[in-house]
């Protein structure tokens, strides 16, 4: 396969550029691997006949395609070599070859799902929207969020390829447009799998009106091109929160019907019947973004010429819903007339379906009240994924027991053996094989195999637990991987940086659940402390700080203005900043994940316990040998059960606790009976870290004192206390990194290969 590959390339570069390894510019190298990749993979045998599981979801945050698709085809190092020899490097991709289809959590789930599926031989298909522009870029001016669009196709797409035979068309209440799919190849890890990533591209079925234009109206000529496009033009930015915008609703229905109308050609092609859809697709429901793909199978399959009831009947067979949060901002419901305005057809299914539902509840005596999908005017799609889907599940233990206990508590009394928990994974190929080659390699010499292929036996490391050379070896790479780290820093942020310090980390969307304000409050803590003198010294330790904000939300793009200010002020202090420093990442994305999580000693998982749902980059800074520092919350409960909570820094109110406190919190009675927490939120106003000029923040300032919703200050103290017992425990090298090393030997539960086995075994291929 090598050499055909390398014909491939060579045979792209001169029909494409008429150039060759040496002459070819980086985007011209890029775009011929993709296409020798491609031509690769289309080779592969496929199964037409095996049951395959489709995942719905709106967002495919995947970073670099290059490096782990090699990776997986057993190319990588090949091609490096040879690269080598001819002058050129795939690092030469750094600025381009980035698919960031998604904004978090949820959409890099997306991707470690993909390349898990196909590693562990499980036939998973993406199904997707191919946006223009992916998640913005962000820039930091005067200390302010700044967004840019990313325009990702400017470099040419490489990977992508175009099917315009496979293109259907999509109709909304009064326009028809093209969905046009793009294919990208999923390759397994060595194994012959051969998954594909589906994203539908919007267009028009006429470019041009040519009368129009003939008119004189050249402009005009175009609209409906335009309109078209707008429709696949943009990911919507925001992360647990919902948009409520047309423009959202047209997206999810636009790519969830071109792609069931994909799947029901093939399945009719092949010669089965309609009834037996659910023996060869599950579908996978990515929250509720892809939820509108119930009504609309239902439709596609009534036009078939069946029942409403067998239409009800085969939909309920293939659609299972994954749960991603708790937080009721986040939870989608659609006003009624906007549905009406935008897809008639799909609103009068939902009625149907509604009615069905009130009956049903009416003969079991319930009211109707919290289980109807259409009620006070709004479509809420939890209720119908719920009320449809055979299978609902939360995303760890935690976040399953809440939503069956409070969430979604209604739907847990009326379908209890629906509900089921599937924690969350990352794919162990992309976060530790290619993001830390060096500790990959330690891992397979100690354990005398590849840690990558079957990653359970990493638990053997833990033999090497009290082995000083080893332990001092994991020191070592860490040291490495925090040079590397302090030169992109230096590049990307202009600050210079010391690897000789500890690095504690907190990347991550920015939401106040996630509490970023407590991190930086514990921050400005420990330097007043050392400015007074109350705290003598500490090993130095640089906070790094990784968030976008989501543009229109106001108050987190104030407390990256304020983790700002504080940085350039205490990083310009000579008489801290040999022990203290600060450091905001901007632009913080997958790629840039990969290089700060194996440089990192504490991972900062501080969100309010019973908020965060799982969380992932917890997972990926455990593979990578940082210890936790967390509240109980998500599925860091899990990884300290597995861990030992001897080896990590737990801190904060019990989930419980939270609840019984809701009732009762008072934050300004925080405020004001601790001194310190005191002087650490008073510097939001007064003069420690604002010139004249500056405004005051007074609005994080009042809405700490006023509500205070993520009880911010209530754990601030205990938090501060772990905080500084894990930087001083960083004085005893080796018994830390015994911590790192136990963390890693217990990742093996946290690999998404783990997670789509479930998946797999309990709900898309069952019996
Ligand atoms: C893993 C990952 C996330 C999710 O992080 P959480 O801490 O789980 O919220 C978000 N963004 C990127 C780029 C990631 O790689």
């Amino acid at each position: 396969m090598t050499d055909k590959f390398f014909d491939y390339i060579r045979l792209a570069l001169k029909l494409n550029f008429n150039k060759d390894i040496k002459s070819a510019a980086p985007t011209e190298l890029y775009n011929s691997i993709g296409k020798a990749f491609n031509a690769v993979c289309s080779d592969f045998p496929q199964n037409e006949d095996e049951k395959r599981a489709c995942y719905f979801s709106a967002e495919f945050l995947i970073g670099k395609l290059t490096k782990s698709n090699l990776f997986n085809l057993g190319l990588l190092e090949k091609t490096e070599k040879m690269l080598a020899e001819q002058g050129r490097s795939l690092n030469e991709f750094e600025d381009f070859d980035d698919l960031a289809l998604g904004n978090g959590g949820l959409g890099r789930l997306a991707a470690c799902f993909l390349d898990s599926a196909a590693s562990i031989d499980i036939p998973l298909d993406g199904y997707g929207i191919r946006y223009r522009y992916g998640y913005f870029k962000q820039t930091i001016v005067n200390d302010e969020q700044k967004e840019e669009a990313d325009d990702w196709l400017k470099f040419t797409d490489a990977f992508g390829l175009r099917k315009d035979d496979d293109a259907v068309e999509v109709t909304f209440r009064n326009e028809k447009i093209r969905a046009v799919p793009y294919i990208y190849y999923i390759p397994g890890y060595e194994n012959n799998r051969m998954n594909k990533l589906c994203l539908f591209q919007a267009e028009a079925l006429n470019d041009f009106e040519y009368e129009i234009f003939d008119r004189g109206d050249w402009q005009d000529a175009f609209s409906p091109m335009v309109s078209a496009m707008t429709i696949s033009a943009n990911l919507y930015p925001n992360d647990n929160s919902e948009a409520g915008k047309i423009l959202r609703l047209k997206q999810q229905y636009f790519f969830t019907s071109a792609a069931l109308q994909l799947i029901l050609k093939r399945h009719i092609d092949s010669g089965k019947s309609i009834h037996a859809l659910p023996d060869s697709v599950v579908i996978q429901l990515n929250d509720t973004h892809p939820t509108i793909a119930i009504p609309e199978l239902i439709r596609l399959i009534i036009n078939l010429g069946e029942s409403f009831d067998t239409a009800f009947e085969i939909a309920g067979k293939v659609f299972a819903y994954t749960n991603h949060t708790v937080l009721a901002e986040a939870l989608e419901k659609w006003d009624e007339k906007l549905f009406l305005k935008v897809v008639p057809d799909v609103y009068e299914i939902i009625k149907m379906i509604d009615e069905r539902l009130r009956f049903e509840l009416k003969m079991l005596n319930l009211k109707p009240d919290e289980y109807l999908i259409i009620k006070d005017g709004a479509v809420h799609m939890a209720n119908l994924a719920c009320y449809v889907a055979f299978s609902v599940n939360g995303v760890a233990k935690i976040h399953t027991d809440i939503i069956k206990s409070d969430t979604l508590n209604q739907w847990y009394q009326l379908y209890p053996k629906k509900f089921n928990n599937k924690t969350n994974g990352v794919t162990q190929r992309r976060w530790l094989a290619l993001s830390d080659p060096e500790l990959t390699a330690l891992i397979s010499k100690l354990i005398s195999e590849s840690c990558v292929d079957n990653f359970n036996d990493i638990k053997k490391l833990e033999a090497y637990a009290d082995d000083e050379a080893v332990l001092d070896k994991l020191f070592e790479i860490r040291y490495e991987n925090k040079k590397r780290l302090c030169n992109y820093i230096y590049k990307t942020e202009h600050i210079r940086l010391d690897p000789d310090f500890l690095f504690c980390t907190q990347v991550k969307r920015l939401h106040e659940y996630k509490r970023q304000l407590m991190n930086i409050l514990s921050v400005i803590h420990i330097y007043l402390s050392l400015k007074s003198g109350e705290l003598k010294k500490i090993n130095p330790t640089v906070f790094i700080i990784g968030a976008k904000a989501a543009p229109g939300y106001k108050i987190a793009k104030r407390i990256i203005e304020f983790i700002n200010v504080v940085a350039r002020k205490i990083n310009a202090d000579e008489q801290t900043n040999s022990m203290l420093r600060v450091v905001f990442v901007s632009n913080y994305n997958v790629s840039c994940a990969e290089k700060i999580i194996p440089a990192t000693d504490i991972s900062e998982q501080i969100s309010l316990a019973g908020k965060e749902a799982s969380g992932t980059s917890n997972m990926k800074f455990m593979m990578n040998g940082a210890v936790t520092l967390g509240t109980y919350d998500g599925a860091n409960i899990e990884i300290v059960q597995k861990a030992g909570e001897e080896n990590n820094y737990i801190f904060g109110l019990r989930e419980n606790e939270v609840r019984e406190q809701s009732k009762v919190y008072d934050p300004l009675s925080e405020y004001e009976s601790n001194k310190y927490v005191k002087r650490a939120v008073d510097t939001l106003t007064n003069a420690t870290f604002l010139d004249e000029n500056e405004e005051p923040f007074n609005d994080i300032f009042n809405s700490l004192i006023d509500e205070d919703r993520y009880m911010v200050l209530k754990d601030l103290p205990d938090y501060i206390e772990k905080k500084l017992k894990a930087i001083s425990d960083y004085s005893d090298r080796r018994s830390f990194f015994r911590k790192a090393l136990i963390n890693i030997a217990n990742s093996s539960d946290f690999s998404s290969d783990r997670t789509v086995r479930e998946y797999a075994d309990d709900i898309w291929f069952k019996g």
